[in-house]
C-alpha cells in the first residue's frame, strides 16, 4: 500500500482550505469525503471575519469573494448594540456577507488546482496509528471497505467526526439551545439592514440574505420544544419572526426548513500522535457571532503550514504541538463567546436583561 504524507477527511471548508495549502506546498495529499461531489446551496454560514478575510487574501482568495459578498462594516445587535468595524486595522473593515458554499466553492477550486487528490463518495470508518503513519479504514461508494495510507491524518469531518472518535477522543460538552428553526425563504418586503437580528427574551430571529433571492432566517422560541425532526411549517417561522423584529417580511415559498439543537463542545486534545483534529472535529458551540467556520479556516491556516514543514523533513514533529497551544484556547474562547451572546439573546428573568442592558451600553 502507498503511503500519502497526509491524508485530510472531511472536504468542508476546514477540509478544502488544509488540503489546499498543503498540496500549494507541494506535499501530496489525498482528501476523503463521503459525500458525492456537489457542492448544496442550503447554507449553515453567513459571515467571513476581517482575518478569515486576510487568511483568504494570502491565498489570493479574497478578492473574488469579496466580488461575491456584501461587506457590513457595522453590526446592529438586539437595538442597542452596534459595532463599528470600520476602525479595524485591517484591509478588510468589515465582515462579508456570503453564503458558505461560495467560500468552498473557491477553496475547492485552488485546492483542484493545486493537485489534491480527492476521493468523494468515500466514508472513513476507523483508523489505526503505529510508528511510521496511520493506515485508515474506508468504504467507498459501493460499500466495499478498503484501506488507505497516511504519514499523518487530520479530521476535519465535522461534529460528529469518525477520525476524533477513532482516535479515541471525547467530545464533552452539552447542548445550549434546542429548536432552533431554520428556513430558506422568499421575503415580500425587503429588510432595511443587510443582516436583521434581534431578541426579545422569548424569541429571537436572523434573517440574511443568500443573493439568489432567498433570505435565511434562524429563530427560536422559548415555549417550543421540538425534537429536531419535528416538521417544520412556515406559520411557526412567521410567528417567531413576528415576536423578535416586529414583522415577517411577508416571508413566502420556503425551499428548505429544518430544526436543530446547537451544543458547546471542545476535544480535550487536538493531537494525538499522527492524527489531528480541525474545524467542527475539534470544537462545535452555537452560531450566534458567526465563528464556527472562521475558526475552522483559522485552524487550517495555521496547521497546514506546519505539516509541510514536518512532512518535508524542514522541521521537527514537535512543531505540531504548537498547534494545539495556540489553538485550543482559541476553540476554548470562541465557545464561551458564542455561548455568551446565545445565553444573552435567551436572557428571560429581569435581571439577566438588566445584565445585557448593562453589557450592551458597556461595548
Ligand atoms: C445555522 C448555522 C449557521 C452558521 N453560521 C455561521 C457563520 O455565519 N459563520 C461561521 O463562521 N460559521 C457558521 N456556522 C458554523 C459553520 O457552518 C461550521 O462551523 C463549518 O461548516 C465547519 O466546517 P468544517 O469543515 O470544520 O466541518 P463541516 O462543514 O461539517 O464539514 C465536514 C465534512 O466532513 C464530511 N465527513 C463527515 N464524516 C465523514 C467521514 N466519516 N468520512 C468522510 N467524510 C466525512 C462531511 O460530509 C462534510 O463534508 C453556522 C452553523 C449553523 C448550523
Amino acid at each position: 500500500m502507498t503511503t500519502t504524507p497526509v491524508i485530510v477527511v472531511g472536504a468542508g471548508p476546514t477540509g478544502l482550505l488544509l488540503a489546499g495549502d498543503l498540496a500549494a506546498a507541494g506535499v501530496p495529499v489525498t482528501l476523503v469525503e463521503k459525500r458525492p461531489h456537489r457542492i448544496s446551496n442550503l447554507s449553515r454560514a453567513f459571515v467571513l471575519h476581517a482575518r478569515t478575510l486576510e487568511q483568504l487574501d494570502a491565498r489570493a482568495l479574497a478578492d473574488a469573494l469579496e466580488a461575491v459578498g456584501r461587506p457590513l462594516g457595522r453590526l446592529d445587535l438586539f437595538g442597542r448594540l452596534s459595532l463599528d468595524l470600520t476602525a479595524l486595522r485591517s484591509r478588510f473593515r468589515h465582515v462579508l456577507v456570503l453564503p458558505q458554499y461560495e467560500v468552498e466553492k473557491a477553496l475547492e477550486r485552488r485546492a483542484a488546482e493545486s493537485g489534491v487528490d480527492f476521493r468523494y463518495e468515500t466514508e472513513v470508518t476507523g483508523l489505526s496509528q503505529d510508528t511510521d503513519g496511520v493506515t485508515v479504514a474506508v468504504r467507498g461508494a459501493d460499500g466495499r471497505p478498503a484501506s488507505l495510507r497516511g504519514t499523518y491524518v487530520v479530521g476535519a469531518d465535522g461534529m460528529r467526526s469518525a477520525v476524533r472518535r477513532a482516535a479515541g477522543l471525547p467530545f464533552p460538552g452539552r447542548s445550549v439551545i434546542r429548536s432552533v428553526v431554520l428556513a430558506d425563504v422568499r421575503l415580500a418586503e425587503q429588510p432595511e439592514k443587510l443582516l436583521t437580528v434581534n431578541a426579545t427574551g422569548d424569541a429571537f430571529a436572523f434573517l440574511a440574505p443568500f443573493g439568489d433571492g432567498y433570505h435565511r432566517v434562524i429563530c427560536w422560541h422559548r415555549g417550543r420544544e421540538e425534537a429536531d425532526d419535528a416538521p417544520v411549517g412556515l406559520d411557526e417561522v412567521r410567528e417567531i419572526t413576528r415576536l423578535a423584529l416586529g414583522r415577517d417580511y411577508g416571508m413566502h415559498d420556503a425551499r428548505w426548513t429544518s430544526r436543530f439543537h446547537s451544543d458547546e463542545r471542545q476535544a480535550p486534545a487536538y493531537r494525538v500522535g499522527r492524527v489531528l483534529l480541525a474545524g467542527d472535529a475539534a470544537h462545535v458551540h452555537s452560531p450566534a457571532g458567526g465563528q464556527g467556520m472562521n475558526t475552522g479556516l483559522q485552524d487550517a491556516a495555521n496547521l497546514s503550514w506546519k505539516l509541510a514543514q514536518v512532512v518535508t523533513g524542514h522541521a521537527p514533529e514537535a512543531l505540531l504541538d504548537t498547534y494545539q497551544a495556540e489553538r485550543h484556547p482559541v476553540g476554548r474562547a470562541v465557545l464561551r463567546s458564542s455561548g455568551g451572546i446565545v445565553r444573552l439573546a435567551m436572557a428571560g428573568r429581569p435581571w439577566t436583561l438588566a445584565l445585557r442592558a448593562a453589557l450592551v451600553t458597556v461595548l
